[in-house]
Order: C-alpha cells, then structure tokens, then sequence
C-alpha cells in the first residue's frame, strides 16, 4: 500500500505504476465525497477492481471506478455549461469564462485531438494521453457543436 497526497487515499501494490498516477489524478476525497451523497469521507482505498470508501460515519461503501470516472468527467461537463465559445480566426475556438475573465484557445494536435491550453487539459494530457483528455472548455466547445 502506498499513501499519496491525497491524505484519504490508499492504493493497493497490485495496482500498476500507470494505473496509480491515473487514480492520484482521477480519483479524490471531494469527488468520491460528492458521489456519495456529501458524505464525510475518511479513507478510500483503490483496490485493481474496484473502489472501497470508509465514510466517517456509517458502513464502508463500495464504488466501481467506472462511476468515478463519470463523475470525474461530469465535474467537467456540468462547469461547462457556464462557458462561451467563441470562433478564432487562426485556431478551433476561443472559451472564454465571463465570471473569471479566463480564456483558453483550442486547437488540433497532428491526429485530429481537441487540445487545450488550460492546466487541467495539462495534467490531464500528461497522465490519459489526449484522446481520453476532456476540460470544461473541449466539454464546451462539443456541446455547442452538438446544439
Ligand atoms: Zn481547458
């Protein structure tokens, strides 16, 4: 077992080095928390099948990584909704975020991938690789494709 920096989260030794700096990305207590009702969470231990979540009150719970996975894509979706895309006369799109101020430029890689400039995409890129990357933008920028 090794303890990562999310203080809550244990990894088990039969989980890959691969896999293990996807779980550091993809899995924390305030996902993991929010997926399950706003609990309270203690420990989460990410097993090679499958997610076991010790509340601070209550039964331990199971959860499947593919749920986790939902959620961890769907954080991204839903703050998508507050973005606004606009066109870019050399690049894909221009997302702006009226709240903050922020804009990201998306463009193309060599194999036809979305690719943002926002260190979420970042960090995201690095460990998934950029067919499996999604931010809030690229979330923003397909939603208004399919609209
Ligand atoms: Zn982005």
């Amino acid at each position: 077992m090794k303890v990562l920096g999310n203080s809550a989260l244990v990894v088990s030794k039969l989980v890959s080095d691969e896999q293990r700096k996807i779980i550091s990305l993809v899995v924390s207590r305030s996902l993991v928390s929010r997926l399950l009702g706003d609990v309270d969470v203690k420990r989460i231990e990410v097993w090679a099948n499958v997610v076991w979540v010790l509340p601070v009150k209550g039964s331990p719970r199971f959860v499947s990584k593919a749920r986790i996975w939902q959620a961890f894509r769907e954080t991204r979706r839903a703050s998508a909704h507050q973005l606004v895309v606009k066109p870019s006369p050399s690049q894909l799109a221009l997302v702006v975020n009226p709240l903050k101020g922020s804009a990201y430029t998306l463009s193309l890689d060599s194999h036809g991938h979305i690719v943002c400039g926002c260190m979420d995409y970042e960090r995201q890129r690095e460990v998934l690789g950029a067919s499996r990357s999604v931010c809030k933008h690229i979330f923003a920028y397909r939603i208004r494709q399919s609209s």
